[in-house]
C-alpha cells in the first residue's frame, strides 16, 4: 500500500470539495485529509477513491460517500475519549474517521464476510476499533451505554434499543425513512424520559437489517 504525493493531492482536493459543500469541523476535515481512502479500493479502481461518491465494497454493500461520512461525523460532535457505537462497519472507513477524532470505537457489522474482511484489514492500516459481528439494530447491550451512536444504514424507524443504550446527554445520528431515501436525524437523550429530535437533509443508504431494522 503506497500513499504517494499524488494520492495526498487528490485527498486535499476532496477536503476542498467537502468544505465547499458546507463541512466546517476542522477535526473531521483533518481526519479525511489524513486517511488514505484509496487503501479501501482495489488497485484497478483507485481513481474512484477520492471522488465524492459512495462505492460498492462487495456483498451488495457500499463505502459511504465522503460527504456523508463527514456530515454524520460533524453532527455527532465527538469529544476525545467518547465511547462511540457505530452500527454498520462496512469497509471500516467511517470507523477510522471516528478513531482519528479521538473516540473509543465499538463497531458492529451484520454481514459476516464484511466483518471478517474489515477486522483483518483495518489493523494493517494502524486502526484498531473493537469489532463485533451481529445485529446492530439492537445495539451492543453488553458494552452499553454509549456517549454517541452512529448508524450508517437506513432504518425504517429509530430502534428503541439504541435510544436505551445512550448515556444521559448522549447523541445518536441515524438516517430514517423508506428504502429509497432517509432523513438524517440527530437525537439527544436529554434525560431518560426526554429525547430532543433535530432533522436534517435526505440521504440514500443501504437498508439497516435486523430485528429493529428491515427484518433482514
Ligand atoms: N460505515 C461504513 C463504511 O465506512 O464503509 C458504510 C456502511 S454501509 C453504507 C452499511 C453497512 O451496514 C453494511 O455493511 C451493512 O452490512 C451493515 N448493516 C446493515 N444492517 C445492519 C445491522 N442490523 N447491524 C450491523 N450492520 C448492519
Amino acid at each position: 500500500m503506497i500513499d504517494s504525493y499524488r494520492h495526498r493531492g487528490m485527498r486535499r482536493q476532496l477536503v476542498k470539495t467537502l468544505k465547499g459543500k458546507g463541512i466546517r469541523d476542522t477535526a473531521v476535515l483533518n481526519a479525511i485529509g489524513k486517511i488514505p481512502r484509496h487503501y479501501f479500493f482495489d488497485n484497478a479502481l483507485i481513481e474512484h477513491a477520492y471522488q465524492d461518491k459512495a462505492f460498492p465494497i462487495g456483498e451488495g454493500q457500499t463505502i459511504s460517500q465522503p460527504y456523508t461520512v463527514a456530515f454524520q461525523s460533524e453532527m455527532l460532535m465527538i469529544r476525545p475519549d467518547d465511547k462511540v457505537l457505530e452500527v454498520g462497519t462496512g469497509s471500516g472507513y467511517q470507523a477510522c474517521v471516528l478513531l482519528e477524532l479521538g473516540a473509543k470505537v465499538y463497531t458492529i457489522e451484520y454481514n459476516k464476510v464484511l466483518y471478517d474482511r474489515t477486522r483483518k484489514f483495518l489493523p494493517t492500516m494502524g486502526y484498531q476499533p473493537r469489532f463485533f459481528h451481529g445485529d446492530g439494530s439492537r445495539g451492543l447491550p453488553r458494552h452499553a451505554p454509549f456517549d454517541r451512536i452512529i448508524v450508517t444504514a437506513g432504518a425504517p424507524s429509530v430502534p428503541a434499543s439504541l435510544i436505551q443504550q445512550l448515556t444521559p446527554g448522549g447523541i445518536m445520528i441515524i438516517p430514517v425513512g423508506n428504502s429509497k431515501k432517509q432523513q438524517m436525524l440527530r437525537l439527544t437523550k436529554v434525560s431518560d424520559k426526554k429525547i430532543k429530535k433535530e432533522t436534517f437533509d435526505y440521504f440514500s443508504f443501504v437498508p439497516l437489517l435486523g430485528d429493529e431494522g428491515w427484518k433482514g
